[in-house]
């Protein structure tokens, strides 16, 4: 973990204190799928047509891996189980690196798509192979393209009854493919109501909200809780969501952390937004990004429409740059990490406890516990 002032050419060292990077550790997350999994391509990228094509998601891969690596970061992978059956030397390379594995699903198909059923096959084939092949419980789930929505909710009672302890899936903001606009920001626990409902609950941003009763420690959050604290009859199921973060301007939520915005954003203003939530929010950020996005000269998909390429395509050339330069100006853990979870490993533990030292105390525990 990089806890260190960045290091930066002199010529581009502003002479203002603001070069001095937050001391909160933010998630990092990387949706490990190829450039045919993306569900914008999906007319044109059937699952049977898959097989067929370049893969290159296991180099791509690899190469975060290593620029993980070389600045001592740990993240979070949410392997496709597509990529973990045919690439399962990758998904130990991810083990192997210290990293979380978790779950993208099985066949990358949004949520509202499938029926009931099929969510439930594809959510619980996927943690089984990668929890087979990684050796390590599979705590957390994302949907592709975010895609549990207000009509698919009950998307949660699959997810808890799978044996996933959080979801990473709702994107708080107004969108034509995705989002729950009206969710809280930050972590929170979401609990099914007697009619099976399920809705946001107790422990939605804190750091909106502040007040003691908000900020009182909850073990029964923790991700390896479950387990060891079964709820009682009278408590509803509940999971823990992490919604990837959004920038709240003038009453608004606005997409920051990861992705295409990370590509299509000039880097400073994406380092401005980033900040502003580690600064003024007082909270870490989740930032998310896939592997094709690194990689400029991946075979181009035919058919799709405009606004698909434009969103698919821009900007691959400069990504890598700017992931290399994003993890040096800020610090990161995986997802299981910044939630704060007792097993994490001790490498890691010995990290936090020099970045406390360093006077710069990492916030993982203090800004997760609701
Ligand atoms: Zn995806």
């Amino acid at each position: 973990m990089n806890l260190r002032p960045p290091s930066r050419p002199a010529a581009s060292r502003p002479s203002r204190p603001t070069t001095q990077p937050p001391a909160i550790v933010n998630a990092l997350t990387i949706d490990v799928e190829d450039y045919f999994h993306v569900s914008a391509f999906e007319s044109v990228s059937a699952l049977d047509t898959w097989d067929g094509r370049e893969l290159r998601v296991e180099a791509n891969t690899r190469k975060i891996l290593s620029m993980l690596a070389e600045q001592g970061v740990t993240a979070t992978f949410f392997v496709l189980g597509w990529v973990a059956e045919r690439c399962p030397g990758l998904v130990k390379e991810i083990e192997a690196g210290g990293h979380e594995i978790a779950s993208h699903g099985y066949g990358h198909r949004r949520v509202y798509t499938q029926t009931r059923e099929e969510f439930r096959e594809d959510v619980r084939r996927a943690k089984v192979l990668l929890e087979d092949l990684g050796g390590q419980q599979v705590l957390g789930y994302r949907a592709p393209s975010y895609s549990i929505s207000a009509l698919t909710l009950w998307a949660f009672d699959e997810l808890l009854e799978a044996g996933y302890v959080y979801d990473s899936s709702v994107f708080p903001i107004r969108h034509d493919l995705y989002g729950l606009p009206d969710w809280p920001r930050f972590p929170f626990r979401v609990e099914r109501l007697e009619g099976g409902n399920w809705v946001p609950a107790e422990g939605g941003d804190v750091g909106q909200r502040g007040g003691e009763a908000a900020r009182r420690p909850n073990p029964d959050l923790l991700p390896n809780a479950p387990a060891a604290q079964p709820p009682s009859a009278h408590e509803p199921p509940r999971l823990l969501e992490i919604p990837i973060t959004t920038l709240r301007l003038a009453g608004r939520n606005f997409p920051i952390a990861g992705g295409g915005y990370f590509r299509l954003f000039p880097y400073r203003l994406t380092r401005w937004g980033l900040r502003r939530i580690n600064r003024t929010d007082r909270r870490p950020f989740v930032f998310y990004l896939h592997p094709w996005e690194i990689d400029p000269k991946q075979p181009r998909i035919c058919g799709a429409g405009l606004k698909s390429r434009f969103r698919h395509y821009v900007n691959l050339d400069r990504t890598e740059a700017r992931l290399r330069r994003l993890l040096t100006e800020f610090a990161f853990a995986s997802m299981r990490d910044v939630v704060s979870c007792p097993e994490r490993p001790s490498r890691e533990a010995g990290d936090l406890a020099r970045a406390r030292t360093e006077g710069r105390p990492a916030r993982l525990l203090r800004d997760f516990s609701f």
